[in-house]
């Protein structure tokens, strides 16, 4: 979508830090990271958010959290001690990017809730 700096990135029509790419899935450090391992996972294809995903999409949702956050969160060694896996959604829930977004946390330890 053009304006969206998420299908931009993914795209590669500006630079990221990218730790991870298949056909449908790109993930890269986020530019202010919230704890020492902070990544964003996001479809290549641009989805608002979880209220704008249908049944299409349901493939895609399961191999980013069956398949790529899991494997994330090992290579980038977060499995053993924990790790948090949060997607905003709307204003009030803190989504600042309109391109769906899985933030996969960790490297410190997380508290709750969360503000
Ligand atoms: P949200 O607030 O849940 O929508 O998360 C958006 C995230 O994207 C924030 O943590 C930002 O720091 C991050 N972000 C925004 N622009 C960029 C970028 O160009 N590269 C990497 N991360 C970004």
């Amino acid at each position: 979508m053009a304006d969206c700096i998420f299908c931009k990135i993914a795209q590669k029509e500006i630079p990221s830090s990218l730790v991870y790419e298949d056909e449908q899935v790109v993930a890269f450090k986020d530019l202010e990271p919230q704890a020492p391992v902070h990544v964003l996972v996001i479809p290549k294809k641009h989805v608002e958010s979880v209220l704008a995903l249908t049944a299409e999409d349901k493939a895609m949702v399961s191999h980013i959290l069956v398949d790529v956050v899991p494997q994330l969160a090992r290579e980038l060694g977060v499995d053993e001690k924990g790790f948090r896996v949060v997607t905003n959604t709307g204003a009030e829930g803190g989504q600042s990017v309109k391109h769906l977004h899985f933030h996969l946390l960790g490297g410190r330890s997380m508290q709750w809730p969360p503000g």
